[in-house]
Formats: C-alpha cells, structure tokens, sequence
C-alpha cells in the first residue's frame, strides 16, 4: 500500500470501507485485552518462583552482619542486598539504600522529603518557595509527572531527542530559573520510547550550571538490566560524572526488582551521594524501622550476583523479545510506506512507542476502545496528561498473550489507518 497521502479522494474513501468492515468484525468479536500497562506476563513472573521457597521454618534467617532479618532494624537494608543490587546501578555497596517494595515509592517520599525539610544542600524546604517546578522530558513516565502533580511542583516539557532529553533547553532553563529544582529522567529503555541516553547527555547533565544550588536529577534507572538483545546499551555512570563535575550530591538513583522478581513484591534501591544519603538517613528513620529484610534476603539467596540476575533477565528476554518483534512486523505490514505514523524499535525495556499524525492519538485510543483493546491512554505520555501534538501512544507488549497481542496490534493498526484517513479527508487535502 502506498503513501496515504499520495492517495486520491475517491481511493481513501474506498479502502476506509475497507477497514470499517475489519474493523465490524473485530467489534463483533466482543474482545477483551488490556496492553495498558508494562506488567510483567505470569509466565515471566514463574521465572522466580523457586524464591518463594528459599526462606523456610527452620531455615538460618541472619544476615552476614548478624542482624536477624526477622526482627526490627537494619534501616538501609542487609549489607549482601548492597552487595548484590550497588553493581546493578553501578555504585558502591555503601552508596545504595536497599528499600521496600517499590522505587516509585522511594522517589515519591524523596520529593516529599525535599518539598518538607529541603534536600542536603537548601537553605529552605522548597514548599516554602512561592514556586517549585521540574523539567520533565517527555514522552515519559506518567508516575512521575503524577508525583509532581501532587505535590503542586510545576512541570515543563523537554523534547526527548534520539539520545535524551533536548539539553540545549535543559542548560538554557536551568541556568536561568532558580525555581527549576530538578528533573525526571528514565536513562535507560526509557520509558516509553526505549532511548538510551548517550555519555554526550549524561555529562552536560551532571556538568551544567543550575542557578537552584539545591537541583536534583531524579535518575530513575528502572530498566537497567532489561535487555532485548544480546547487545547491551551503555550508559554513562551518572554518580561518577556528577563527581568528576564537582556536582556530588546532584542525583539521586533508583531501581528495582519489580520487572525481575515480582512486581510489585521485589525490591527497591536508592543510590547516591555520602551527603545526600547521609541527610535521607535521619530523615528516614523517623519515617520507619526498616524495610523487609525477609524479602532482601530471598532475593540475594535466589540471585546469588549481578551474573545471577544477569542470567535470569536473559529468560525475561525469551518471553518477550518475540512480543516485541511480533508487534514491530504487524505496525511494519500494516503502517510501513503509509507516512501515517512512526514507531520506535527498542533494544530494551518494556515499551515500543507509537506516533500518529497530529491530533490522532486519543480518537485512536478510542476507536481501539470500542472494539476491546484498552491502550495506554493518550496524552499519560506527558505532564498533566496533556499531549501537545496528540500524537503518541505507549505500547506495552509484555502481559498479553503472543494471540492476544497479535489481535490487539492489528485493532490498533485499523484505528490508526481510520482515524488517519478521517483526519486526511477533513483537512482537505483531499
Ligand atoms: N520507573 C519506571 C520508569 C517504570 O516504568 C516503573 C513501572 N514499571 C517504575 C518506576 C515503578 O517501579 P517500582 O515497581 O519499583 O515502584
């Protein structure tokens, strides 16, 4: 099929009757699939199974430090869960705090920290400024951007270029705006267009000037092992860059186990400077006794070293590289030489990203709506759920089955070529 846009009034007509009657059927079909959200498929999450029996009744519970994991303490977690998980983010074992369940929830309560007593470095906490704001490249993750909606910090839009965030902008901003306190950034596979960021990115990030004295990277390396193919992207170690700049204390990192052992029920990690961790410390303990130690110690007996998670992340792999490669041929057949959208080709991650034409997206959304297949919704891509050329769409292959899936990208591929025959009939210019 060619060009749509080279196509003739008359041929747009007809072929829109064509996949109106796909379409119908598809309807007919009364589906029910959800590609909303990047969970991982009960398959993946059989992987670690055998987890779940490592810790029994009888079984030795200390950690090597001799704190009983089934007792209060431990603040920061075990000292083998450093050791296991500092080389995951690239860090020392005595610059990472293992945590809870969740990073999300670790950089939920960073900014909370921040906005109520400052970070190391403030002279005040930054709620008590007339005005906080973050730059938040996008398409990216709509939690964060939510974090910032909740607690009223100002959000202003990067354009994410093929390696991270436009940082011509980000240096203009930030050199400017005292009120700019930090910004989100997914480094690796982000979230949801799969780019990694290159060393030229991460080290004007960690050199650049900010006129806030107290600015923050929230460095959210959720995908940090989640590799599709054997060639793993590099990333720059932030923390070091952030050194060597004379900017130590300039970003906070995280990860977790969510997408490795259990969503939801694995482990999360904040990693950073001796300052930095040194003033979440005091404020943490007040905040509580200790993470779960119980599910740390699980995690190090079932994963043993980086090698451990390493192999593990390669079945992940497995299960989901044909997903992926699945999705791409069917947008590939069914998109490809039409010049109605464009999609990216991840190496990693969770996400392929979908652009329509301008204004299409959520008329996408919908259309796949009424024939059963909920999509991420458009515009979550982007702060206050607002996208400005309503054009992108988050995929996430991952939990569907490879038949699901299959049926679900093919609704979508009809949508997009409806709604993107709609558009092309009403603008005229046809
Ligand atoms: N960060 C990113 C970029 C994510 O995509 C997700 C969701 N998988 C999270 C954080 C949430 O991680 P957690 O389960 O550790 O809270």
């Amino acid at each position: 099929m060619s060009d749509f846009h080279t196509l003739s009034t008359e041929e747009l007509h007809e072929y829109r009757f064509r996949l109106q009657e796909q379409y119908n059927r598809f309807r007919s079909q009364k589906l029910k699939l959800d590609m909303s959200r990047g969970k991982p498929s009960p398959e993946q999450l059989d992987l670690a199974n055998e987890m779940l029996g490592l810790i029994r009744s009888g079984d030795d519970f200390l950690a090597k430090n001799g704190v009983d994991t089934r007792n209060y303490g431990g603040l920061e977690g075990i000292p083998e869960a450093k050791e296991l998980f500092a080389p995951m983010l690239e860090v020392h074992p005595e610059e990472i705090i293992i945590g809870g369940n969740s990073s999300l929830n670790m950089m939920h309560d960073t900014i909370a920290r921040a906005m109520l007593h400052g970070v190391c470095d403030s002279e005040i906490p930054w709620a008590k400024l007339p005005v906080v704001k973050f730059l938040a490249p996008a398409p990216g993750y709509d939690r964060h951007f939510a974090i910032c909606e909740l607690f009223g910090i100002e959000m202003i839009t990067i354009d994410m270029l093929p390696d991270g965030p436009d940082m011509d902008t980000v240096e203009r901003l930030v050199s400017e705006d005292e009120a700019i306190k930090g910004i989100w950034c997914v480094p690796r596979y982000s979230n949801p267009e799969g780019i990694t960021y290159s060393d030229e990115v991460v080290d004007r990030l960690a050199s650049m000037k900010t006129k806030a004295g107290d600015f923050r990277i929230f460095w959210d390396d959720a995908y940090a092992v989640h590799h599709l193919t054997d060639r793993p992207a590099s990333l720059k170690n932030i923390l070091t860059a952030c050194k060597e700049a004379g900017n130590p204390n300039r970003v906070f990192l995280f990860g977790s186990t969510s997408k490795i052992s259990f969503s939801g029920s694995g482990v999360a990690m904040m990693a950073s400077s001796q300052g930095n961790l040194d003033w979440t410390r005091k404020l943490l303990s007040a905040e509580t006794i200790g993470p779960d130690k119980i599910n740390q110690l699980r995690h190090v007996r079932f994963f043993k070293s980086l090698d451990g998670i390493m192999e593990h992340m390669a079945r992940h792999a497995a299960i989901l590289r044909p997903k992926f490669e699945r999705v791409l041929e069917i947008l590939d057949s069914e998109l490809g030489g039409k010049s109605i959208a464009s999609w990216s080709r991840p190496q990693g991650g969770y996400f392929i990203s979908l652009n329509t034409l301008d204004g299409c997206a959520k008329a996408v959304v919908e259309m796949a709506a009424g024939a059963g297949v909920v999509l991420t919704k458009a515009g979550a891509t982007y702060p206050y759920g607002i996208d400005p050329r309503d054009r992108n769409i988050r995929l996430a292959p991952s939990y569907p089955s490879m038949e699901e899936l299959t049926t679900a990208i093919q609704v979508l591929c009809l949508c997009v070529q409806l709604v993107s025959i709609n558009k092309l009939l009403k603008d005229g210019s046809k």
